[in-house]
């Protein structure tokens, strides 16, 4: 297993329509699936966060993303195949910008189709974090990314600067409406 340096804002392959995987089981995406637990798992015992990551951030421009909260969880050729009605905005991160924060509106639920490691097709309907984890992942399949989907006034913020506003002690204190939840999505 490799730990791969994480690929960049401005780095091409994070704007590349990622290609799907046509042999799940093979040894090639094992590697890949490898790597990025891998690398995710690095970046958690550095800074103490990160939930999920996806191939192109290791510079793998194809359909699959890592999953690490209560256990991990891969999902090959994930599409989002239903949507609710009901939205909310968080202050969303990711590791190809560490240190902005942008709001962005997310569908409180959602409904995911996807591979498994056999390559077996799965159904399975998220919401809240987990929904906004899982729209921001398949993002970066598609080349989208936070920064793409500004939401309202004053839409970007440096961490530290959004810590001195909303931590502890900060000007406003801790956001108090779902509006402004820190999704540390990363
Ligand atoms: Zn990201």
């Amino acid at each position: 297993m490799t730990i791969h340096r994480i690929r960049l804002l401005g780095d091409p392959i994070l704007r590349a329509k990622c290609e799907p995987i046509t042999k799940p089981r093979s040894t090639a995406v094992r590697v890949i699936m490898d790597d990025m637990r891998e690398t995710l798992r690095d970046w958690q015992s550095r800074f103490g966060s990160g939930r999920a990551i996806a191939a192109p951030q290791i510079g793998a421009p194809v359909r699959v993303i890592n999953v690490e909260m209560d256990q991990p969880w891969t999902l090959i050729n994930p599409e989002i195949i239903d949507i609710g009605n009901e939205d909310f905005e968080v202050w969303d991160d990711c590791f190809s910008f560490p240190n902005l924060l942008v709001r962005v509106s997310r569908a409180h639920r959602i409904r995911v189709r996807y591979q498994d490691l056999k390559g077996e097709w799965t159904e399975v309907e998220v919401e809240g974090d987990r929904a906004e984890l899982l729209q921001h992942e398949i993002d970066h399949l598609d080349g989208v990314l936070a920064v793409d989907r500004p939401q309202g006034l004053d839409p970007f913020c440096l961490r530290e600067e959004w810590h001195r506003l909303h931590g502890p002690g900060g000007r406003y204190g801790p956001p108090e409406s779902r509006s402004e939840t820190y999704a540390t999505s990363l």
